[in-house]
């Protein structure tokens, strides 16, 4: 192995899809300091996570050597979280042998019921190579198309709605446009947590004089420098927004030559929007009619004005309809293909856009191109030597549905934590363990790899050479830093390792190697060859030709669909699917927090960030807390119609009156096993952002 002296090396941030480029000092093998540095998104800043939560890689906690599951184990499904006695559970085993029995067990469920009998879990922390390799080895190893990975959970019905409406799922313009509109509206996201060095951007648009509107039924730190902050009733998003298209187009103040030229579904709308007047919309959404004019007026009147969504858009089970609404604001307005316009869904994982963008995902094979489309399954079957699975999988909701139902019986996940992150944990829970062969391939002993067979050690971001696309579609090159804790190996070897022993005879000399395979198959990644990432740094795509720069902005002049216009598709008020009531009178809304990532795993192992932070809570308004007659910091137990959890009762006057917030990435109170799996039925993505809970002294 290479011994690494002490130096610095330039790389790009793991966390979140801003994807600020890093330089990384490291001393001795190991992670020193990291800075920010000069990039496009980032522009030397760092948040808090990307500067101090790096010491994950070097935890003892890392898994170092190939695990099996002894045959007198406790039943699986037991999670200890007690690291002390995990040898009771697993053996540690040679390569040969875990590699062995990881891929038998795939391949023996593959004979007994076809590509249905297997499934997937690609990771969205993974590079653009891993992701591209894993769809190919489900697809070409397996014939299956039972491929998926957390995109589902954050982003699903916006990539739903923009297929639908635009032909393209990623964002039509980078973030830091922010600084050329004249309005921006930044909905359902909480950017100053979740994507922090993004925030800053928005500030100082804010400060240098673009309108900001913030919706979010939770109060933020952005609505300090807003010209609105609209803390609407959750999951009202659709009454809120058909409000305001009803305000532009009884006002009139449409773009009618824009409609004309580029886009179809006005007339439609037009009759469809009439009742949702903002009277009528008012007490629906909590935001009175003078407000709502007001914001329709901001938005349609400026000059450029462009909009952000998070996940609070998203994760319901109306959120194509939610995205559905933003986007036909972009259009009737034609704020969209200009400097300072458009659309931009703020990408979760640091590389959910690349992993999305490389296939892993059950209806298309990369770029999108569609699974059941004869001719474009043709060109994967040339190339990839075998008969592919003509029919759309399953996606991650599903695939542990169709477990419990008897139908998959074995899976392989990478790098995903789903045992943390699905909803409806026990149900989840008891999928997994009830599956008769699972491989998990991951860099500590998650919650998930506690289900496991086979559990093979991988690589962290800081050890491995790989392309990310970040929010912006821009692709970065992430880089080794320092050598991989014991017999760990790089994810892409492992995943060459399995496709082998299923007979698939690949070889690749390295990560270039697989990044100009996927390039192959992906027109969006015309003119970026790995040569030119290397010398640039940073590339956005489209790129019109070798030489010239990234398209930043999209779809001024036509949209990529079959006759190139835009379509704006109608929306009805559909309820959140699990209303409060007498038994459970509260609205539970689950999300992340500034210091932590995701389901904890790599951030509740970095010293500083877990000092921070290093207990689960739950935050209440302190008029509910006085009227429930509980005391703040007090330990309480929180239910709902699936679950319990125990946890530290916080104070925040930012939760709204009869709401509370619980972050999901506690393992000690998995906020998961409170949530509500019903899916959305477009984008199938189920509805983390809503469900009715109580609370009460534990
Ligand atoms: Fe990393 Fe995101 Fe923070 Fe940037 S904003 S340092 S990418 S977590």
């Amino acid at each position: 192995r290479e011994v690494f002296a002490e130096e610095t090396i330039d790389s790009v941030c793991p966390f979140c899809g801003v994807g600020c480029l890093t330089s990384v000092s490291v001393k001795d093998g190991r992670i020193v300091k990291v800075d920010g540095r000069d990039g496009p998104a980032n522009e030397n800043r760092l948040c808090v996570k990307g500067r101090f939560g790096f010491d994950y890689v070097s935890s003892p906690q890392r898994l170092t050597r190939p695990l099996i599951r002894r045959d007198d184990a406790p039943k699986r499904g037991d999670i200890s979280m007690d690291l002390g006695n995990y040898l009771d559970y697993f053996r540690e085993a040679t390569w040969d042998e875990a590699l062995d029995r990881a891929a038998s067990g795939l391949k023996a469920a593959c004979e007994a019921k076809g590509g249905a009998g297997v499934a997937g879990f690609g990771s969205a922390k993974g590079s653009n190579e891993e992701a591209y390799l894993f769809q190919k080895l489900i697809r070409q190893g397996f014939r299956s198309n039972n491929v998926d990975h957390c995109t589902r959970l954050c982003h699903a019905s916006s990539v739903a709605a923009l297929m639908e409406g635009i032909g393209s799922g990623a964002v039509t313009a980078p973030f830091s446009a922010a600084g050329d509109a004249d309005c921006m509206i930044v909905i359902g996201a909480r950017p100053a947590q979740n994507h922090p060095v993004a925030a800053t951007y928005f500030k100082q648009a804010a400060k240098k004089g673009t309108k900001l509107i913030v919706m979010d039924p939770r109060g933020q730190d952005l609505m300090r420098y807003a010209e609105h902050g609209l803390k609407f009733k959750p999951g009202t998003d659709v009454a809120m927004l058909n409000a305001i298209l009803n305000v532009i187009i009884t006002e009139g103040l449409y773009d009618s030559q824009y409609i004309a030229a580029h886009v179809d579904g006005f007339e439609a709308l037009k009759e469809k929007i009439r009742d949702f007047t903002p009277e009528a919309m008012a007490p629906v959404c909590g935001i009175d009619a003078g407000t709502l004019r007001e914001v329709a007026r901001l938005y349609a009147t400026s000059a450029k004005s462009i909009i952000f969504w998070g996940m609070g858009v998203s994760q319901h089970v109306h959120g194509t309809d939610n995205v559905r609404c933003l986007i036909a604001l972009a259009l009737v307005t034609g704020h969209i293909g200009r400097p300072g316009t458009g659309l931009h869904p703020l990408r979760g994982q640091n590389n959910v856009q690349g992993a999305s963008d490389a296939g892993l995902i059950p209806m298309v094979f990369p770029d999108y191109r569609s699974v059941e489309s004869p001719d474009i399954r043709a060109e994967y079957e040339d190339a990839w030597g075998r008969t592919l699975d003509p029919v759309r999988g399953l996606t991650v909701v599903e695939i542990m549905n169709d477990i419990l139902a008897g139908g998959i019986e074995a899976m392989y996940i990478q790098g995903e934590n789903p045992a943390m992150s699905d909803p409806d944990q026990a149900h989840a829970r008891k999928a997994l363990a009830s599956l008769k062969h699972l491989v998990v391939q991951d860099i500590f002993l998650t919650e998930t790899a506690w289900h496991a067979d086979v559990i093979l050690p991988a690589s962290a971001h800081a050890e491995k050479l790989g392309t990310y696309t970040n929010t912006n579609r821009q692709v970065q090159i992430g880089r080794p830093c320092v050598p991989m804790p014991g017999e760990a190996r790089a994810d892409w070897e492992l995943m060459i390792e399995i496709a082998n022993r299923l007979g698939l005879d690949w070889s690749y000399d390295g990560v270039p190697a697989i990044y100009e395979e996927m390039r192959s198959h992906m027109p969006s990644l015309n003119n970026i060859s790995w040569e030119r990432l290397e010398r640039e740094g940073t590339v956005t795509y489209p790129a019109d030709g070798p030489d010239e720069p990234g398209n930043e902005i999209l779809f001024g002049q036509s949209f990529p669909t079959a006759d190139g216009r835009a379509r704006i598709v109608t929306t009805d008020l559909v309820p959140p699917d699990e209303l409060p009531d007498e038994d459970f009178p509260l609205v539970l809304t689950t999300g992340r927090m500034l210091e932590h990532w995701h389901t904890g795993a790599m951030t509740r192992r970095a010293a500083v960030l877990d000092a921070i932070e290093p207990e689960p809570v739950v935050s209440m308004n302190p008029r509910d807390i006085k009227l429930a007659g509980l005391e703040i910091g007090q330990e309480v137990r929180v239910e709902t119609r699936r679950g319990a959890i125990t946890l530290t009762l916080r104070a925040d006057r930012d939760v709204s009156t009869g709401m509370i917030f619980i972050p999901f990435c506690f393992f000690e109170a998995p906020a998961n096993f409170l949530t509500n799996p019903q899916l959305d039925p477009f984008g199938k993505i189920p509805e983390f952002k809503f469900c009715a809970a109580r609370i009460m002294p534990s």
